[in-house]
């Protein structure tokens, strides 16, 4: 076994079904993990992918669902993927989308990550992994509540590996650069933009759901052990520029 296994480890992956969330579940899958992969819909096709492992119906904005999760079985590895984004100019920008998105990225992340805490403290060790963005380090436009939120998951990753490093809790973020999922894909759609974003990545091209993935694998793996609090950019060099 490999410092890069998860052999043994129970995986669970938010927002599992499609994009990011998927390209985790079967990189940890490929290591080694049993993993749940739960969504607001079966995860069907995730479960096709990594040939084994489980599919959980969940909607994470119900703090109890996930209280009830980890307190029913052991879970090595928490991967607060879920995500929402709403597009529109601040100055008109509304309260109902303020709330959605921050319930999703923020509210629901934080008490997933509480709840798999008080499963996972007294056992004296579990790995988080957060997904942040670009947006927890730049301001982006017409995404006022998704920077927002995104910041708070920066800030929120590095409080909790503060209070929790001690006592055997690893809790990362992986901010992703611009990757093909449904959430890019108005973003290629449009020549402009398209041609815009690749020509300020230094590595020349977008980015894959698996370089997500593999990076996944590492923050949950034993090779990650001294890494805490970090919110590491998987961008092609985005952030560089
Ligand atoms: P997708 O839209 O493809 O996936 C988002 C996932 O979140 C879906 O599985 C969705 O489920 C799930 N989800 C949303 N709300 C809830 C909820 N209340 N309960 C459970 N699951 C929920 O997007 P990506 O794969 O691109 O995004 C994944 C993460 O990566 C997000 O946090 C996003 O902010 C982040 N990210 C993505 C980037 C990119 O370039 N793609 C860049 C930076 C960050 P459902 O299908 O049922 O709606």
């Amino acid at each position: 076994m490999t410092a890069f296994s998860l052999e043994g480890q129970v995986a669970l992956v938010t927002g599992a079904n499609t994009g990011i969330g998927q390209a985790i579940a079967v990189a940890m899958a490929q290591a080694g993990a049993e993993v749940i992969a739960a969504g607001r819909r079966d995860c069907d096709e995730t479960l096709a992918l990594m040939g084994s492992g489980r599919t959980m119906r969940l909607d994470f904005t119900d703090p109890m669902a996930a209280r009830d999760v980890f307190a029913a079985e052991r879970i090595d590895i928490l991967v607060n993927n879920a995500g929402i984004i709403r597009r529109e100019d601040a100055v008109e920008f509304s309260e109902a989308d303020w709330d959605d998105v921050m319930d999703v990225n923020l509210k629901a992340l934080f008490f997933t990550c509480q709840a798999f805490a008080k499963a996972a403290l007294p056992r004296g060790r579990g790995k988080i992994v957060n997904i942040a963005s670009l947006l927890s380090f730049q301001g982006g436009i017409r995404v006022p509540s998704y920077t927002a939120s995104k910041h708070g998951v920066a800030g929120l990753t590095r409080l909790m590996a503060n209070e929790w490093a001690a006592r055997g809790l690893n809790v990362n973020a992986i901010a992703p650069g611009y990757i093909e999922t449904n959430n890019t894909q108005a973003l290629r759609a449009d020549p402009d933009r398209s041609k815009s974003i690749l020509e300020r990545i230094p590595a020349g091209r977008w980015g894959k759901p698996e370089d997500i993935g593999q990076t996944a694998v590492f923050l949950a793996a034993p090779a990650s052990d001294y890494v805490n609090g970090a919110v590491l950019n998987v961008d092609g060099g985005w952030l560089a520029r």
